[in-house]
């Protein structure tokens, strides 16, 4: 963690299993550093998510690489390995918890991640602390952030709904999956993500079954 992270006003952690990146990442993070006036986006590849079997997701460090290639030309972007160097699920409760230790008493944090991973927040690990630790942005391509709606509301109650802001980025039509599913039938993957990760994928072979 960066010492000087104390002086800084709004943190935006980008949260994701990121298998692979895309450019629909890239550009909602951007968009809502412009858009929430955030000094940082900090990404945080999920090394091991609590919703999914290790063996649907491709290794930490290989999805890690990615991120660090994607991210390489913003210099408002940075990467963090601390759910990989934390052993355990990666809960999000924990991550920012000791994001908090690492920043000052009035740095507003920012949890960025898909509105549809969202739809089960209630959920997750003390979901109740972590919307008292962090705002979160649940991001969505136009239409689809009607998605974070009623029933989640009924779960979590107004004050904590209240700290989620829905946010619209339309180049979220891209995903990961998508993307396996292309790599997987030979097809193209060129200008969905960086030259970079496109390059590494084929590499190493990523998703060629
Ligand atoms: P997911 O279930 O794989 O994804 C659900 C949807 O959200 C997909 O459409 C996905 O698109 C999109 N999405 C995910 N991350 C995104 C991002 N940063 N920006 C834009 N769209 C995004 O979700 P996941 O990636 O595994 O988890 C998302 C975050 O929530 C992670 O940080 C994870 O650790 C956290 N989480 C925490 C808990 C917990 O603490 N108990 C439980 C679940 C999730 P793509 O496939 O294209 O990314």
């Amino acid at each position: 963690m960066r010492e000087d992270w104390k002086a800084l006003h709004a943190i935006g952690v980008m949260g994701g299993t990121f298998d692979p990146i895309h450019n629909g990442h890239l550009f909602a993070a951007e968009a809502v550093r412009q858009g929430f006036g955030l000094d940082v986006v900090i990404f945080i590849p999920a090394a091991r998510p609590p919703h999914k079997n290790a063996s649907e997701v491709s290794d930490p460090e290989t999805r890690y690489v990615m991120v660090e290639l994607a991210t390489a030309d913003n210099p408002y972007f940075v990467v963090s390995r601390i759910e990989l160097d934390r052993p355990g699920p990666s809960h999000t409760v924990d991550t920012i918890a000791a994001l908090k230790e690492n920043t000052g008493p009035d740095t507003d944090i920012y949890f960025i991640t898909g509105a549809d991973a969202m739809q089960d927040l209630y959920k997750w690990k003390d979901h109740d602390t972590l919307l008292l630790l962090c705002k979160i942005v649940a991001v969505a391509r136009p239409g689809y952030s009607l998605k974070v709606t009623e029933s989640l509301r009924s779960h979590l109650g107004d004050a904590l709904w209240a700290r989620i802001y829905p946010f619209e980025v339309p180049a979220l039509a891209i995903s990961s999956s998508e993307i396996r599913e292309r790599v997987r039938t030979g097809k193209s993957i060129k200008y969905l993500v960086p030259p970079t990760v496109e390059h590494y994928i084929r590499k190493v072979g990523l998703y060629v079954k």
